[in-house]
């Protein structure tokens, strides 16, 4: 388990239901007693020892003195009125990452980070810009999720989606998140549905065979372009793994875990909203039982491209349907507090002294 920056104690997020029945046994605990923790813990998403009322007094001063059950540090909440809200976390003394809680209608997902940073470096992405500082623990992970399921426990929600979207590249941190996604999805852990967990990769195509060895979770693929070339200007990653190398890999995990996959497609202006770069893609996703979901690009100050317009996006979109894909426009939630795709990470990620540490409410 893992020391946190606030304590040097082991955080119990880090904790698997292995385990914990692993640690009550080895404390000479009987096993009804590691059950009735996994109930409120892992069943009931109780993240305060205080909660757990019926563990004797003796039992939860133990596991207070041997483990950190911190949060991590809110530096601010930015709430969006589009039901979106952005939580920049202190990580480290000087690194932030951000954790995005989405809020719709029937289902409440949240966007976590797994890097402070990502080293991959595609050219419209912020957090591409900012380089790598460290990769996240389970704990740390699993601490997002516990951060945001208490905040919205309080409005009588629950978190039902997972999506591995926020700062970093997952699978360049395998292990950590392999555990986090496991502890997610178990029946015995958070219980969330594996088809409502998704890592997003920008494709790095060893990890994702490796990951279907190790569980079966909904893969999210950055695709953006379907001509090596193109693709090799957008993510550098592509040189590396080239499409080819690509598509055999998430065939390969296809057929292993028989999920769907979505593709990720980010429309920018001149570069890949074109015909030719349609037929592209349509060939590309031949044999791939997939949908693809159309970001429109989110600008930033310093990002060389440019949002296409809605009626080009619209003509891209038609092409795809009137050829059997299952192709939707994703407008971010959070745009205007930040919190979109790519636009996590924010300048000042390294830098404390120029976040606002108060809670600041947008559109209230
Ligand atoms: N590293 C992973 C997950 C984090 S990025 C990945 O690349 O998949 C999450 C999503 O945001 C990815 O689909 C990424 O391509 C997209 N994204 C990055 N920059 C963006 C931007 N400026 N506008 C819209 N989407 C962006
Ligand atoms: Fe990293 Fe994903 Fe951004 Fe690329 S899009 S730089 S992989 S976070």
């Amino acid at each position: 388990m893992t020391v946190t920056a606030t304590s040097n104690l082991a955080s119990f997020f880090g904790s698997s239901p292995e385990d914990v029945k692993e640690l009550f046994s080895s404390w000479g605990h009987k096993p009804y007693r590691a059950k009735q923790i996994a109930e409120w813990y892992f069943g009931k998403r109780f993240f305060s020892l205080d909660q757990m009322s019926d563990l004797p007094a003796a039992l939860r001063a133990q596991l207070q003195e041997q483990f950190s059950w911190n949060f991590p540090d809110i530096v601010s909440s930015l709430d969006s009125p589009d039901g979106a809200t952005k939580l920049l976390l202190k990580s480290d003394k000087n690194q932030m990452i951000e954790t995005v809680i989405l809020r719709y209608e029937n289902r409440t997902a949240l966007c976590v980070s797994s890097q402070v940073g990502c080293k991959l470096s595609c050219a419209f992405c912020q957090t591409g810009k900012l380089g790598f500082f460290r990769n996240l623990t389970t704990a740390e992970i699993i601490g997002q999720f516990a951060l945001a399921e208490t905040i919205v426990q309080k409005e009588g929600r629950t978190i039902t989606n997972v999506v591995f979207m926020g700062m970093g590249e997952p699978l360049d941190n395998f292990d950590p998140v392999v555990k986090a996604v496991k502890i997610l999805i178990s029946p015995d852990g958070f219980g969330l549905s594996h088809r409502k967990v998704t890592v997003s990769t920008s494709g790095l195509a060893d990890k994702i065979r490796l990951l279907s060895e190790q569980t079966r979770v909904a893969l999210a693929i950055s695709l953006h372009a379907c001509r090596d070339e193109l693709r090799n200007e957008l993510m550098p990653i592509n040189r590396r793994f080239p499409l080819a190398v690509l598509k055999e890999a998430i065939q390969h995990y296809q057929r292993v875990t028989d999920t769907k996959i979505t593709f990720e497609y980010i429309p920018i202006k001149d570069k890949n909203l074109g015909l030719r770069e349609a037929k592209e893609l349509v060939q590309f996703l031949q044999g791939i039982p997939c949908k693809v979901n159309l970001i429109p690009f989110n600008s930033h100050p310093g990002l060389p491209f440019e949002r296409p317009s809605p009626e080009a996006i619209d003509q891209f979109q038609r092409y795809m349907l009137d050829r059997g894909f299952v192709t939707t426009v994703r407008y971010s939630k959070g745009g205007d507090v930040s919190a979109a795709c790519g636009q996590l990470a924010a300048k000042d990620s390294t830098n404390l002294d120029q976040i606002p540490r108060r809670k600041s409410v947008i559109g209230g």
